[in-house]
């Protein structure tokens, strides 16, 4: 999670390279003063399965989290939109209550990796990140806990693997080197089927379903029978299909012109 607050003006951010074999000493429990003080005024950017993940505990739309709960953002690096978890009037997390995150198991990526950040270098496609670095706030008691991790463990334990493995195709759209070319700059209605792919899964399968998508697109039986019904192959299928939508890279070729 990255401090937007005014947190003592102090960068919490270590100057520090790590790699999947680092070391580091950190605890979070219930017993600490700083229980919870750690959920608010902070930038929370939402993966598509952070949406799929929340949405499906809360047992709404993805549709109407994302109106609920969250905000646009454009990033100019970029030139996709993300969304943003909005925080409360009194700037707390909206899912933080008296006994923690009241969506522990389904929290988004970013609260899993605190207190470690994940770095891309420029010019990479990820496939689990290019190298990491310690966030340490000064109000956080975490580090001065005797358990030790290795970044690797620590990626383990917060369920980071499988959280990269659904976003994959995702992370390689919106770090995609063709999106920093001066002459690539997706239309406004690519940027709106990229919003509903990435993040809309329920109004993706309608479109799927309930249009002429499967007219036009060769897409097998094994694939649409997984998709019917599988929320996360829904998101997988919508990922490998932006990519060709934004830079013409085809898993499911159209079959008119
Ligand atoms: S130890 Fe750090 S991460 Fe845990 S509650 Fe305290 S400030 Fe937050
Ligand atoms: S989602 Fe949970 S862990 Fe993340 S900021 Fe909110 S309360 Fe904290």
């Amino acid at each position: 999670m990255e401090e937007t607050g005014g947190q003592a003006g102090r960068n919490p951010i270590e100057p520090v390279k790590m790699t999947l074999e680092s070391k580091f000493r950190f605890s979070c429990n219930k017993g600490l003063e700083c229980f919870k003080s750690c959920c608010g005024k902070i930038t929370v950017f939402l993966t598509p399965y952070d949406v799929l993940r929340i949405k499906t505990r809360l047992g709404i739309s993805s549709a109407e989290f994302l109106a609920l709960y969250t905000r646009i953002v454009d990033l100019k690096k970029t030139k996709l939109p993300f969304f943003l978890l909005n925080m409360t009037e009194d700037g707390k997390c909206p899912f933080i209550g008296e006994e923690g995150c009241s969506i522990y198991a389904d929290r988004p990526l970013v609260c899993r990796y605190y207190p470690i950040g994940l770095g891309v270098l420029k010019g990479s496609e990820v496939e689990g990140g290019d190298f990491y670095f310690p966030i340490k706030e000064p109000f956080c008691k975490g580090f001065d806990e005797e358990r030790e991790w290795t970044v690797h463990q620590w990626r383990e334990a917060q369920e980071i693997d499988r959280y990269d493995f659904i976003n994959k195709d995702w992370f390689d759209i919106v770090l995609n080197k063709k999106l920093r070319a001066a002459d690539v700059d997706p239309d406004e209605k690519s940027q709106r089927l990229y919003m509903l792919g990435s993040f809309d899964v329920d109004s993706f399968r309608s479109f799927v379903f309930e249009s002429r998508f499967l007219e036009l697109y060769d897409v097998d039986d094994a694939t649409i029978g997984m998709i019917r019904e599988d929320d996360v192959e829904m998101l997988r299928f919508a990922h490998k299909w932006l990519k060709g939508v934004l830079f013409g890279e085809y898993t499911y070729p159209r079959k008119v012109a």
